[in-house]
């Protein structure tokens, strides 16, 4: 992948790579969606109209712009139009969310993401053609909820009703292989994975023996995985 300072040619215009991200709005959320981007390897182009947050931003993503995204001027001269992946992490300050939605989707870029701070304000995201609206607060909230009700070490709902939990191996699962065990009959869920010790993950089978300590990855609707996790 070619380097993204090559995207600043002679004119002030830059085009953007496949493989990259504008992220508008580097609050604590937007700040760290870009930084993890940019661990994965993928180029981010951070645009905020804050200073500030500019300075403390700048070095950390591949480039690091002040403007003010409700403005067509700055995104065209940014050349957010060429990007295919936008993300809108501006939450607070909703009509300044709902402007730069409405001049990407103008734009048609064709993937944009947007945090949304309410139903209200996902819903109108949403009816100017945001592809992916995002409730971060919200659905961590849910997650966090169902950490907190069951003996699970992790959780993930993949859809509404159906959900991946991570959770140690209940004492009559273990010595067993997951054939003679059962637990799909009996439990409604599937083991997908498991980790012994600090190994590596593994795709477990049929023929799988689990053992104390083990710490396994479970599938299936979400009141069945969370009962599982709390078997003893
Ligand atoms: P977070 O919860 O992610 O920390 P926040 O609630 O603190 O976010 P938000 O109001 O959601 O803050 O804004 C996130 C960032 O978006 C801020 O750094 C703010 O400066 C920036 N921002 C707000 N409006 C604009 C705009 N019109 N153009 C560019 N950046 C903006």
């Amino acid at each position: 992948m070619a380097s993204f300072s090559h995207l600043f040619g002679a004119s002030s215009h830059r085009i953007a790579e496949a493989d990259s991200v504008a992220v508008i709005g580097l609050g604590r959320f937007g700040s760290s969606l870009a930084l993890e981007l940019v661990d994965a390897g993928t180029e981010v182009l951070g645009i905020d109209s804050d200073e500030d947050i500019v300075q403390s931003m700048n070095g950390r993503l591949t480039q690091v712009v002040r403007a003010d995204s409700t403005r067509r001027e700055a995104l065209e001269q940014l050349a957010v139009p060429e990007f295919d992946r936008v993300v809108i992490a501006i939450g607070d300050d909703v009509q300044a969310s709902i402007l730069t939605a409405s001049l990407l989707i103008q734009m048609r870029i064709p993937v944009v993401w947007a945090k949304a701070v309410s139903e209200q304000h996902g819903l109108i995201l949403e009816q100017l053609g945001v592809h992916h609206v995002i409730y971060p607060e919200k659905d961590m909230g849910r997650r966090v909820a169902h950490l907190v009700r069951g003996a699970a070490l992790d959780y993930l709902e993949i859809d509404r009703g159906y959900a991946l939990v991570k959770t140690s191996v209940p004492e009559r699962f273990r010595g067993v292989t997951l054939g003679q065990a059962g637990i799909r009959r009996g439990h409604g869920v599937t083991v997908a994975a498991y980790r012994r010790g600090s190994a590596e993950w593994s795709n477990a089978d049929t023929d799988t023996v689990l053992h104390d300590g083990d710490t396994v990855l479970v599938v299936g609707p979400t009141r069945r995985v969370e009962e599982f996790a709390q078997l003893r």
